[in-house]
């Protein structure tokens, strides 16, 4: 296999959209190259389909691939939520690949539409709890308050958070989201997740050694090991999962795109464990 089924698959239990969109990042372009770049990257022949929990991700009945949407910034919303909600709608989970953070917020939205209040497990340097950022309430740095705001979330577990300002704390407080730094992933492989989980994997999480293709390169992060660990380990029934901010512009010799293809790998596979 060297391209994902195409949408639809009768037998599929994972539904594979690719998210065009970077028209709230605030800082720099490049997020909306980055659905095929993962996809390449995963079929990539120095790697193979297999997961490290002993999954083939290239047997048939897994994944179909709804293909890449890019929607402009004003029908970014009910663009990816209507996407998005067709494939829930036919009892997959839902992989989303590429964009700015701001596409996780319709994301969201949609798992919620399918499964009720979610947990969402969300891997980032950054909180991503402005009520706006610099006049944008869309902004990339603001779904995580959207979404609390609007009850798509019954709890927001964030790991990697390491850029923490005096807003973000009130926000965090607000919306009683657990917040656990780079040195804290000792207590995040002991947290216990009922009901669905919603998995949202910021690349920028990592150190910028071990994921340089991002927009915000922060120091100080997690390694791509750590994270792969956490997710392992993770006893949870994950429904729907993003990757996300991976720029092919930052990026060097795809190795950023290894990362992400890895972490589709490994997200994937936690998604298959459970049923529903
Ligand atoms: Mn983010
Ligand atoms: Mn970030």
């Amino acid at each position: 296999m060297n391209r994902f089924p195409e949408y639809p698959q009768p037998s599929a239990r994972i539904g594979i959209v690719g998210v065009a969109f970077d028209g709230n990042s605030s800082w720099k372009a490049g997020a909306a190259l980055a659905p095929p770049r993962i996809r390449a990257a995963f079929f990539k022949p120095s790697s193979n389909l297999w997961t490290e929990s002993g999954v083939d991700l290239g047997a048939p009945g897994i994944f179909a691939d709804a293909g890449d949407i890019s929607p402009s910034a004003g029908s970014m919303s009910t663009g990816i939520l209507e996407a998005a909600g067709r494939l829930h709608g036919e009892g997959l989970k839902v992989m989303a690949l590429g964009g700015d953070h701001s596409v996780s917020a319709p994301l969201v939205h949609a798992a919620a539409d399918r499964h009720g209040p979610l947990t969402i497990l969300h891997f980032d340097a950054h909180p991503d709890l402005y009520d706006n950022f610099e006049g944008n309430p869309e902004s990339h740095a603001s779904p995580f308050a959207r979404i609390m705001e609007n009850g798509w979330a019954c709890r927001l577990v964030q790991v990697g958070i390491r850029t923490m300002n005096q807003h973000q704390r009130e926000q965090a407080r607000r919306f009683n989201v657990e917040v656990f730094g780079p040195d804290d992933l000792e207590a995040v492989r002991r947290l216990v997740f009922e009901g669905p989980v919603y998995v949202s994997l910021d690349l920028d999480c990592l150190d910028p050694s071990c994921a340089p293709g991002v927009s915000h390169q922060e120091p100080g992060g997690c390694t791509t090991r750590e994270i792969i660990g956490i997710i392992k380990n993770l006893n949870a029934r994950v429904v729907a999962a993003d990757i996300v901010e991976y720029n092919p512009a930052e990026d060097m010799n795809d190795m950023t795109a290894m990362v992400a293809a890895k972490f589709l790998k490994e997200i994937s596979a936690k998604m298959l464990e459970r049923a529903r």
